[in-house]
């Protein structure tokens, strides 16, 4: 057997879930591998990339142990509940257990229409395959949780979208593909019974922790908390925008899932949205947290009815768990901020918190890149010139201000490791995301590959990529992006 398949979601009941087989596809080819992760998820790259290999990662073939199916889940999006969404373009084939004894899932993104597909084809263009297999493999080497890439096939169809795009397949990698709206699902149904299967399933398989606690429920709820303010946090000290944190697109694993429109700022500014459909600015960077918060209040509703049988004890219970979130985040922010800014309490002691503010409201004014701003102030600690730094600032007077108040409060000499840890020189600019797929477009791989290559190690000073590391020029910069 080419891919040992150990599937427990296609054991849950069927209302779980939909049994559907991927499309076929005229003329699959491997656009790229992921031999990292396949090797840890215990996958021959050899068997992946031969012809019987890529007919799995198009969806033409399904190998032994393969059970695809379409996952139920439902969702509000941009704060309008739709009872039913599900996998309208996503097949999960089954799972795996690791090498390192995790168990996740094997999905593919843009094999074709499902139950759950209402009007869309269920396909997937090649730009949207080439992003997210850029942004969730940078993701994960900048150290926050992400579902991954296994694989980006081309079809050698053509998608209608506004005009007609090359087509392709993208093999999604996660610890689980559960979210928020999954339970969502079955609360709007009232189906207790169901939402107890769910809550067992995810406590097994994520959250093994909360099966030990009194109130598992409650345990499950404040641990997925917890992932969601860790994860957010870790987003605003990279700069990263969701851009759709609708509660379809939230993963209970606390993994980012669903790389749509989303995008690294490249000047600071608190409101910055990219998404062309966010036209009020919900997932704007700075709101994130409050999203965050507004969908896991979302999970707490559908979970009320396990919580505890009376409904006012549950809330209680509920609202307990929902009211660490702030605390969670806050901490995690401002401990983010202050390796990044090389500043002494990782806890944000007041002086900390306030200098965070202050640089962020500098940032802001002076309309600073937010990547060359921390990447060029690492190397101040290091003991180089300040100028570059200066630079970047409109006002030197103001530059010079900021840097004698840095100095005042920072210690460099020993928070230099973990300023260096904390302060990427690489990310995904978008200029440079868009150039790879445009590029692709025309059948040249190389800028995917290079940035993918690149993005493999963000925090190591390789003068091959610096290129890679400059803001973009007023020509090039990116002002928004699509689904
Ligand atoms: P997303 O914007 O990826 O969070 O998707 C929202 C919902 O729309 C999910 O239920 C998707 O499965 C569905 N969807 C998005 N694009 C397509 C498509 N091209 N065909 C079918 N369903 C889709
Ligand atoms: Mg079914
Ligand atoms: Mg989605």
């Amino acid at each position: 057997m080419p891919i040992a398949f150990d599937n427990t979601y296609a054991r849950l009941p069927e209302r779980f879930f939909a049994r559907t087989a991927p499309a076929v596809v005229p003329a699959p080819q491997l656009i790229r591998l992921n031999h990292a992760l396949a090797d840890q998820l215990g996958l021959s790259s050899d068997w992946l990339a031969s012809p019987e290999g890529i007919a799995m990662l198009a969806g033409n073939a399904m190998p032994p142990g393969a059970e695809p199916l379409a996952q139920a889940y439902a969702g509000h999006q941009f704060g309008n509940f739709v009872p039913q969404l599900g996998d309208g373009r996503a097949i999960l084939l089954g799972e795996v257990v690791g090498r390192d004894g995790a168990r996740r899932d094997i999905q593919l993104k843009g094999a074709g229409r499902t139950p759950f597909s209402r009007g869309g084809d269920g396909k997937a263009a090649l730009g949207p395959v080439l992003r997210e297999y850029i942004v969730s493999e940078a993701m994960t080497a900048l150290g926050v949780p992400s579902t991954r890439a296994l694989a980006a096939v081309s079809t050698g169809e053509t998608v209608q979208r506004e005009t007609p795009l090359p087509g392709a397949v993208f093999t999604r990698v996660a610890a689980s593909h559960i979210r928020v709206g999954t339970f969502q699902y079955f609360a709007v149904r009232e189906d207790v019974d169901a939402l107890r299967e769910l809550v067992d399933t995810v406590i097994s398989r994520l959250y093994p922790e909360a099966a030990e606690a009194d109130l598992p429920t409650v345990k499950l709820l404040q641990m997925i908390i917890g992932a969601q303010a860790d994860l957010i946090a870790s987003w605003l000290h990279l700069g990263f925008i969701h851009g759709v944190m609708n509660t379809d697109n939230m993963a209970v694993s606390g993994e980012t899932i669903d790389y749509g429109p989303c995008a690294f700022m490249d000047t600071f500014h608190p409101e910055c949205v990219f998404s062309a459909i966010d036209r009020r600015g919900r997932y704007a960077w700075g709101n994130q947290p409050a999203i965050g918060q507004w969908n896991l209040t979302c999970l707490a509703e559908a979970l009320l009815p396990l919580i505890h049988e009376n409904e006012d004890t549950a809330k209680v219970w509920a609202e307990s768990a929902l009211a660490q979130f702030s605390d969670r985040f806050h901490d995690r922010f401002h401990a983010g901020f202050c390796a990044k800014l090389g500043l002494p309490d990782e806890d944000g002691g007041d002086d900390g918190v306030a200098f965070i503010g202050a640089t962020l409201a500098k940032l802001k004014e002076q309309e600073i890149d937010f990547t060359l701003f921390f990447r060029q102030l690492t190397r101040v600690a290091a003991g180089d010139s300040p100028d570059e730094l200066i630079a970047l600032f409109k006002e030197t007077a103001t530059a010079k201000a900021w840097l004698d108040d840095w100095r005042r409060v920072a210690e460099p000499e020993t928070k230099l490791a973990g300023m260096r840890a904390a302060n990427p020189i690489l990310i995904p600019r978008n200029h440079r995301v868009e150039e790879a797929i445009r590029q692709a477009q025309t059948g040249d791989y190389a800028p995917f590959n290079r940035l993918v290559d690149a993005l493999a190690a963000p925090f190591e000073e390789r003068p091959e990529y610096a290129d890679l590391e400059k803001a973009p020029l007023p020509e090039e910069r990116v002002t928004q992006t699509f689904c």
